[in-house]
């Protein structure tokens, strides 16, 4: 799988960006996890063109630092997109033409070798496409005249990314079940079974600038061998890191990023989102770093969020426990971990110290039982038998004088753990049952550190009782088509 490209907008204020990131990106949705108490800010989100997927980040939208003046703003949010962006789509306003401040970006981005498509937004119409044949003078390739108010230009910006980027296909994350079907039911036994076959874990190591991503890394493959250099130069190539630990392959994935010190992006707490969405993307498991000695931050809970949205383990760290001098400290970064991460009580925790190494070891285990809790299968008997006794100790909430029937439930897929539970009516079963039927299923099974993601999907059947052998094979079968 290619990586998802990421395109930057960049571009003075008011030239339009926010109205063309909207337009790139759309509206989904399908937001599979939403974690009550994390907010959302749309500077970067996914895109789906012409079913290839995308990753867009307005630049506009990144305070680099309030205090600036305005064109230092846009120099370093510039310098920004030309470090870390695969494509950027330079915004001007084409009924102002070349401003002063547009041919100060346009020749920090000649400087660069990221690929330029500049794009002269509010052409409200083709007859005026001529406005942009002056913004030609930059020295970019491709100037595309469109509106992305009126939506109008789109076909050809669209047509030049595809061809420029290559990008995987867009998967939608709701549609992933029903993909792989649980083996039969005699080869499961009791509490489950852990499909996971031993091989190397991949870990994705995230948190916001300097809670001690890297000197963590140090600490767990052994050496400052291969971190301690400040390498020279960027790069946006991934760089992964193994290790051997009892028998098994731990690999750090992406750890160029982490390595990469003096650039614009690891400063910026804004950044730490997409660092840690690209690194998580090809990670099973991720480590979530937290600076103790700053409590808990809303950025925090955001990272953590987006790792359970993918599906991801996740272990929480508290680091630089050694600052942690006082009853009152432990305390108050408690309290913050509870009032912040409320929506983790099932991660492992960790406090540790990346700089005196205290306790970091006992991180290796943990990654392991949770790729092992992403790993794990209810077979549909044994999840039925137990799903029974649920529903016998509280049944869903009467809705227009009826009482919701649920059939009967599977465990399609694992990493995560994923369940569906067959009901006439989905929309009948109340968000606090649905709560309710994840719980139960953690209490008996564990998942920790997992995801556990169960979906209502609306059955034709008219069953009362645990489906037969064959019904079941005809659901299977319907499921598949
Ligand atoms: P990163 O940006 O997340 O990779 O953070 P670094 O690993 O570069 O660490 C940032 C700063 O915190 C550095 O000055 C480290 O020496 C310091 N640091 C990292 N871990 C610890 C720790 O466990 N205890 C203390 N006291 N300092 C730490």
């Amino acid at each position: 799988m290619s990586k998802v490209p990421l395109i930057a907008l960049v571009g003075r204020p008011n030239v339009g960006k926010s109205t063309l990131f909207n337009r790139l990106v759309g509206y989904r949705a399908s937001i599979v996890y939403d974690t009550p108490g994390v907010t959302r800010d749309r500077i970067f989100d996914d895109a789906n063109i012409d079913d290839k997927h995308f990753r867009v980040v307005d630049t506009g939208g990144i305070e680099v630092n309030s205090e600036d003046p305005l064109l230092n703003q846009m120099r370093l949010q510039t310098q920004l997109a030309v470090e870390e962006a695969d494509l950027i789509i330079f915004v001007v306003d084409g009924r102002d033409g070349v401003t002063e401040a547009d041919k100060m970006v346009a020749s920090l981005l000649r400087k660069a070798d990221t690929p330029t498509i500049c794009v002269a937004n509010k052409i409200d119409s083709p007859l005026d496409n001529d406005r942009a044949l002056e913004f030609y003078e930059f020295g970019f390739e491709t100037v595309i005249p469109l509106s992305a108010e009126h939506a109008w230009g789109f076909d050809v910006l669209y047509e030049d990314l595809i061809e420029r980027l290559e990008a995987p296909e867009w998967v939608d994350p709701d549609n992933r079940v029903g993909i792989e079907l649980a083996p039969e039911d005699e080869e499961i036994t009791g509490g489950g079974r852990i499909e996971w076959d031993g091989g190397r874990i991949k870990i994705a190591v995230v948190g916001r600038p300097n809670a001690g991503k890297s000197s963590l890394i140090n600490k767990l493959i052994g050496s400052d061998r291969l971190l301690a250099s400040d390498i020279a130069g960027t790069t946006r190539d991934s760089v992964d890191i193994e290790v051997e630990e009892g028998g098994r392959i731990f690999q750090f994935v992406d750890t160029a990023g982490i390595r990469r010190k003096r650039s614009v992006a690891d400063q910026l707490e804004k950044f730490a989102v997409y660092s840690a969405i690209r690194s998580m993307e090809s990670a099973d498991v991720t480590i979530l770093v937290l600076d103790a000695s700053l409590r808990v931050s809303e950025q925090d809970a955001k990272i953590a969020s987006l790792a359970l949205e993918r599906g991801k383990g996740l272990v929480v760290v508290a680091n630089k426990w050694d600052l942690m001098s006082s009853d009152e400290e432990r305390d108050e970064f408690h309290t913050s971990l509870e009032k912040r991460l409320s929506f983790l009580k099932n991660a492992p925790k960790l406090q540790l110290s990346a700089l005196t190494g205290r306790s970091v070891h006992r991180l290796f285990p943990m990654l392991v039982s949770v790729q092992q809790e992403r790993h794990r299968r209810i077979g549909t008997a044994e999840l039925n038998r137990f799903f029974k006794a649920v529903i016998e100790a509280k049944e869903p909430a009467m809705k227009n004088g009826r009482r919701p029937k649920i059939l009967y439930g599977s465990q399609p897929m694992i990493c995560p753990p994923t369940f569906v539970f067959m009901t006439k009516r989905p929309e009948d079963i109340e968000e606090s049952y649905r709560r309710y039927v994840e719980n139960s299923l953690r209490d008996r099974y564990g998942f920790a550190g997992t995801p556990v993601w169960v979906k209502w999907r609306e059955s034709k059947q008219n069953l009362h009782k645990a489906p037969t052998g064959v019904q079941m094979a005809q659901a299977k079968k319907r499921s598949r088509s």
